[in-house]
């Protein structure tokens, strides 16, 4: 054998104890995954413009997506809706829940006018006291910032009930850290305003960075929300709480081939690849988590 053989060799062996190692581990750590019944993705950005974190996708990606699903023949139902199903008896059938964190400006220019062609429902979780201003919480690394919905953008896309608004706190800090009275008034702030300015209160709550614990549920309960939205969850407990329903997040790796998997439509054997990829962005998303507390403490 030449070298170049031996190199190749040895990199394919490496790459399959990897592999092998990473199978191990999550089974070990999570045990047997398989998609739900009905699955809950989340979308950020849907843009054009290329930006340094992963956290979003071109608005061509999107629409392949979107009409991958339209054409896969799986229902796609209302985030509330379909949570409302599930204390009940009797089999909700299979389908598809579409969410939007953080509320970009982009899902009105980039996702909306696909959402609307197709005919899809969506829930967008809005940060109220970012609403027509900039981000300051995404990769410090990104040149300029971007911009979250107005209200008036967020009034437009409620008509017609295609688009529904739940609440995603004030300030989008990782909610798990604060005291009793600021905790209480992201939670009661957020519902307030989008109340106020949509006319419908929100019964969702997405935990910003997916960080929540037993005391954010409890609050949750007594401000009025009746589901806490996560990004992963814990093993189990989606199905054991309503406060805490699991998500698989969407972003701008995947394609259609890794949105089919995680659909449960094609290749079951490559599942637990998916999930153990969702659950190390989620990790990494933490990591901007305590990036952005050091920023805000600096800036006082
Ligand atoms: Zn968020």
């Amino acid at each position: 054998m030449t070298a170049p053989d031996w190199f190749v060799l040895s990199f394919g062996a490496g790459l399959l104890a990897l592999v092998v190692f990473l199978r191990f581990y999550h089974r070990r750590r999570y045990g047997t995954v398989r998609p739900e019944p009905v699955v809950i993705l989340t979308y950020h950005k849907v843009q054009n413009r290329p930006e340094l974190g992963g956290t979003w996708l071109t608005v061509g990606a999107f629409r392949r997506q979107m009409e991958f699903i339209r054409s896969s023949g799986l229902p796609v139902l209302h985030l509330t809706d379909y949570l409302d199903t599930l204390g009940r008896k009797g089999d909700a059938g299979r389908g598809v829940v579409l969410t939007f964190d953080d509320g970009y400006e982009s899902v009105y220019t980039g996702a909306c006018p696909v959402l609307r062609e197709l005919g899809l429902p969506a829930t967008v979780f809005l940060v109220t006291g970012y609403m027509g201003r900039s981000n300051d919480w995404d990769q410090p690394l990104a040149r300029g910032a971007f911009r979250h919905l107005s209200w008036t953008q967020a009034r437009e896309m409620a008509v017609g009930g295609l688009v529904r608004f739940e609440s995603h706190g004030v300030t989008h800090r990782d909610l798990t850290a604060l005291d009793d009275a600021e905790l209480e008034r992201e939670l009661r702030e957020s519902r307030a305003a989008i109340t106020a300015e949509l006319g419908r209160a929100p019964e969702a709550f997405s935990y910003p960075f997916g960080r929540f614990d037993a005391r954010l549920m409890a609050a949750l309960r007594e401000t009025g929300y009746t589901y806490g939205i996560a990004v992963t969850s814990r093993p189990g407990w989606s199905r054991r709480t309503p406060m805490a329903v699991a998500r698989t997040g969407m972003y701008l790796t995947d394609g259609v081939g890794a949105l089919a998997v995680r659909l449960g439509l094609r290749s079951p054997g490559r599942y637990w690849a998916e999930d153990l990829n969702n659950r190390m962005i989620n990790r990494f998303t933490l990591l901007s988590a305590s990036v952005q507390k050091g920023r805000r403490s600096r800036h006082g």
